[in-house]
């Protein structure tokens, strides 16, 4: 049997049967696989504490063929977030982070970055004493630029003219997915006016490694006008409603991520 391995982390496991569970990772190399852990409900060997949600794991497998389940042969332990289980709101970011990496990410198609994405989104809810403002935007902004989603801010969605050539404030449009220059607004149905910080913001998460985009700190405009970029690109873009996102609205983290009414018609 060819054995493969790889670094990876549990995005979520489900009993199956009696003895056995069913866990879908997120591989450095092999995307997303999913796969049958035989015995796990049993085996304090090969599977001890290594098959809950977030936790970060040395993966050995064989993967599936087509849509087959992978077969997991064993996983150890790298590292345990604990935050989580210590604290509902980090459990809400955390749940919410890799529920959205599962739904968005499609088997073998994520790179490397994804998986990296995951890793420091998970290691800052675990280190920084404060989050920041912009954790979830920021986070759900890189992914959607991992899977080819993200925003383009570097030229007009109709006429191509540079942004930054053109003076006056651009908006952004969810339905041409980047931004509108002056002369272009109403090309682009349901807009959202977005100032210079927070399109520099946009414009750096390209440039800027993950583990430090998803610390910066911004100006509660720059956060909520990044919110309702992300929210509704995302609102475009998702399969299906996100389970956690409904748990955030309870809790009140997302109160004001809504995308902006129809403006400057
Ligand atoms: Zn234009």
């Amino acid at each position: 049997m060819v054995e493969e391995r790889t670094p990876a982390v549990v995005l979520r496991a489900r009993a199956y049967g009696e003895s056995d569970k069913i866990v879908t990772l997120l591989t450095r190399d092999w995307g997303k696989v999913t796969g049958i852990a035989k015995g796990a409900k049993r085996s304090q060997r090969r599977f001890v504490n290594v098959l809950d949600s977030f936790t970060h794991v040395q993966l050995y497998f064989r993967p599936g063929r087509g849509n087959d389940l992978a077969f997991i042969f064993r996983c150890d332990l790298i590292r345990n977030f604990r935050a989580p289980s210590l604290d509902l709101e980090r459990y809400a970011f955390a749940s919410y982070v890799t529920e959205l990496i599962d739904v968005m990410i499609v088997d073998r198609e994520a790179g490397a970055e994804a998986y990296t994405l995951l890793l420091a989104g998970l290691t800052a809810l675990e280190e920084e004493q404060v989050l920041s403002t912009l954790f979830l935007p920021a986070f759900t902004l890189l992914l959607l630029s991992c899977t080819g989603y993200e925003p383009n801010v570097t030229e007009c969605q109709h006429c191509g003219v540079s942004i930054g050539e053109h003076a006056g404030p651009s908006v952004f449009s969810p339905s041409r997915g980047g931004l509108l220059c002056p002369r272009c607004h109403d090309h682009g149905g349901m807009t959202i006016h977005l100032s210079d910080d927070t399109i520099n913001v946009l414009a750096t998460a390209k440039t800027t490694p993950p583990e430090d985009f998803l610390r910066i700190t911004t100006s509660p405009r720059t956060t909520r006008e990044t919110r309702a970029v992300v929210t509704s690109l995302l609102s475009r873009n998702l399969t299906r409603p996100l389970k956690s996102q409904a748990f955030l609205e309870q809790m009140g983290a997302l109160h004001d991520s809504h995308v902006d009414g129809p403006q400057g018609e």
